[in-house]
């Protein structure tokens, strides 16, 4: 399978990351249906792709021009518009009861040898697997946000995944001109298991008065060369996303290190949820690229 060409990805959930995905693939010549449960969202994700090829072929000399990027996409609200895709890619909010639904639904719709990888911060990808009838196509892909921009994805192999879906996976991110580094299951793999970790506990500094939201971004970058502050980097990815992997990650690992900030709860509940939602730890304008304006303290 590793020589196969993909053609039609099937790319499950709209939001923050399943847009920059569905861009990735659309930008390297793929097919994309894009499935959502929220025209909202598909109809947002069609304008930031959209806004987003343009930019793209700005600075990148040798992009396809001639098509548009939105003609290749196909947006649908429901899995059966998966059918005949040659891989899966889900990307649906992080809640291991969604998850569970839309991967019933995504076995009983894609053929059995087609490959169905899950897009999760930190859920094990043996738990997925295990809902379905073929957990042996069943596989981890970990895109970093935002998708497009980022070279590298974390791969994740699951106790029942075959060598062939592994080789599909790594095939794919190869045509997509990506590189991948393959991992054994756990709960937040290697990335998120350090990373929500870190921010979350940057986020108890700031909490507990020790510096400010700022100061503790700068330190980070600094000191260290970081590009993005650990709380910049939660905004990015999402709060509501943050809060529910590291709820994850402590009651699958039963490790109190991972226990949340209640700073994160409250913003969560507040409905402040980083770049996305316009606030999270700073203010962001919506309607442009989501430059930061000012820290929301
Ligand atoms: P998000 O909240 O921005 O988007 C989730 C999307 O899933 C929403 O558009 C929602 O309408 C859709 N959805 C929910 N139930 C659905 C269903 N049954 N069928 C189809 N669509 C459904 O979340 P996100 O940040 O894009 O994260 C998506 C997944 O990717 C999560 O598992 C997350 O942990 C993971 N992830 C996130 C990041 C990040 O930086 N945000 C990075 C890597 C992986």
């Amino acid at each position: 399978m590793n020589g196969k060409s993909f053609r039609r990805i099937g790319v499950v959930g709209a939001g923050v990351v399943g847009t920059g995905v569905a861009q990735l693939f659309l930008q390297s010549g793929r097919e994309v249906v894009l499935v959502d449960i929220d025209d909202n969202q598909l109809e947002r994700a069609s304008r930031e792709i959209a806004k987003n090829a343009r930019l793209y072929r700005l600075v990148q000399k040798n992009a396809p021009s001639a098509h548009d990027p939105l003609a290749k996409l196909q947006c649908a609200r429901t899995v059966a518009a998966l059918e005949g895709v040659d891989f899966v890619i889900e990307n649906i909010t992080e809640d291991w009861n969604l998850k569970r639904e839309v991967h019933i639904a995504i076995d009983a719709t894609a053929a059995p040898a087609t490959p169905v990888a899950a897009n999760t911060s930190a859920i094990p990808i043996t738990r997925i697997a295990g809902i379905g009838r073929h957990p042996e196509r069943v596989i981890g892909m970990h895109f970093m946000n935002p998708a497009p921009l980022m070279p590298m994805v974390e791969i994740i192999r699951g106790v029942h995944t075959s060598e062939s879906t592994i080789a599909a996976a790594r095939a794919l991110v190869e045509q997509a001109g990506r590189q991948s580094i393959l991992v054994n299951d756990s709960p937040g793999f290697v990335t998120n298991r350090v990373m929500m970790l870190m921010v979350n506990e940057a986020m108890f500094l700031v909490h507990e008065g020790v510096a400010s939201v700022q100061d503790v971004d700068r330190l980070f970058k600094t000191c260290f060369g970081h590009k993005m502050g650990p709380l910049e980097t939660a905004d990015l990815i999402g709060l509501d996303t943050v809060l529910r992997s590291i709820e994850v990650i402590e009651a699958e690992l039963n490790d109190s290190k991972y226990r949340p900030c209640p700073l994160l709860r409250s913003k969560v509940y507040a409905g402040l949820n980083g770049r996305k939602s316009g606030e999270g730890f700073y203010k962001y304008d919506l309607d442009g690229t989501a430059n930061r304006l000012q820290v929301a303290e």
